[in-house]
């Protein structure tokens, strides 16, 4: 049917304007270019998503059955389990009534924005940033402001450019350490530093997106700890899918003064309710359990980061710092494309002609770059490197 034909016939299905500005994710967009390259018969590596390899730790499973079996199985309380806000609470040293858990720390992200975004209002974001932030901007009515954080810079905002970006319509700076894709972390000085800055602008507030806190390889610390005045406008954003192997259980919590929870807890309780109860079961025995795992989780990334970092610098036109978090690299690009050829080019060049999968830098706000996880076994980073080499070095 030609799309006028379409336009005129009123049962045509039209997606609300707030979802024009919008796309697939390029992320997934390279998944599935890499599954229908595998369906071919073809042995792709893809080192492109942020997800452990490793399992869901046992005791954690085996407290989510009892959890089910001893009828953990109704609704919860939609801002989440006393118990597990409890442990929450305790385990960043703040009250209950500043904690709401919910359906991964994407919901948590998401909610926030959408309980406080009117139309036309501001969000910074220092560039490269999780993809998905533009968008859910976009979605709750807000206009992303993106400030690039080169890698000379160390892929951070410096308090000059964050207080170029502030105007009267910014409401939220949004940070991420360490971050994905950079890998970065904020040091309490350079913490302190924007604090100082953001202290002349106090309609401005700050969502600290500290998912891989866990994850890290140089000393990390909270952004209210680094700035403590700032914690009665700031929202710490965290959970358990990426330090305990819990994608797939979709828990994340957020902590921020009790207005604003108050309000993501009425905008939650009217969208999903309370997020799973098994999985919230799930997440407190994580909580409550041995921390061990996590330190030898954290050194066998230590170790493939050190690998991966060696490895790429080894290869003509790459260019890779050293990641202090998160389990990402992310080198430049640009000495190795072709004349013309963007990121996007070539990391499509790298699937198709190598069969390795890893994600173009504008995904993430910053071209010229591409994004590598090492969140895979040493057998995938290993063949990955090998392939890589073998291509780059005979292009060079
Ligand atoms: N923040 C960042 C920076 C992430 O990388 C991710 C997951 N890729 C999330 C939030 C979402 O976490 P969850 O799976 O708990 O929703």
């Amino acid at each position: 049917m030609p799309d006028d034909a379409l336009a005129m016939d009123p049962s045509a299905f039209r997606a609300a304007d707030r979802l024009g500005g919008i796309e697939l994710s390029e992320i997934v967009r390279i998944s599935e270019r890499a599954k229908v390259l595998r369906d071919q018969g073809r042995d792709v590596v893809a080192l492109s998503t942020g997800e452990p390899d490793f399992p869901t730790p046992d005791f954690v499973i085996e407290a989510a059955h009892q959890a089910a079996l001893a009828g953990e199985t109704r609704y919860t309380a939609t801002v989440g389990t006393p118990a597990l806000r409890e442990a929450i609470a305790q385990e960043h040293g703040r009250q209950m009534a500043e904690v709401i858990v919910s359906t991964g720390a994407k919901q948590v992200l998401a909610n926030a924005l959408m309980a406080t975004l009117n139309p036309g209002d501001e969000v910074i974001l220092p560039t490269p940033f999780w993809t998905s932030y533009a968008d859910m901007v976009v979605v709750a009515g807000g206009r992303p402001v993106t400030v690039p954080c080169p890698m000379e810079a160390g892929f951070k905002l410096s308090p000059a450019a964050l207080e170029a970006a502030i105007t009267p319509k910014t409401r939220w700076l949004m940070l991420n350490s360490p971050s994905n894709p950079s890998g970065a972390i904020y040091s309490a000085r350079e913490i302190a530093a924007l604090a100082e800055v953001l202290e002349r602008y106090p309609q401005v507030w700050v969502i600290s997106d500290e998912i891989y806190a866990h994850l890290s390889f140089s000393p990390f610390v909270s952004f209210t700890a680094a700035a403590p005045a700032l914690a009665p406008r700031t929202l710490i954003v965290s959970g358990v899918s990426k330090a305990w192997a819990m994608t797939g259980w979709r828990i994340g919590w957020g902590i921020g003064p009790a207005p604003l929870i108050k309000a993501m807890v009425s905008l939650q309780g009217q969208s999903t309710s309370g997020a799973c109860s098994v999985a919230q079961a799930a997440a407190l025995a994580a909580l409550n359990g041995p921390r061990d795992l996590l330190r030898d989780r954290c050194a066998i990334f230590q170790t493939r980061r050190d690998k991966v970092v060696a490895g790429l610098n080894a290869l003509p036109g790459i260019a890779c710092p050293v990641p202090d978090g998160a389990f990402y690299v992310f080198p430049s690009c640009k000495d190795a494309l072709r004349k013309g050829e963007s990121d996007g080019d070539f990391c499509a060049r790298l699937l198709d002609e190598t069969d390795v999968a890893v994600v173009p830098g504008r995904a993430f706000g910053l071209s010229g770059h591409f994004r590598l996880s090492f969140a895979y076994s040493d057998d995938a980073l290993d063949a990955g490197l090998a392939r890589l080499g073998d291509y780059l070095n005979k292009e060079a």
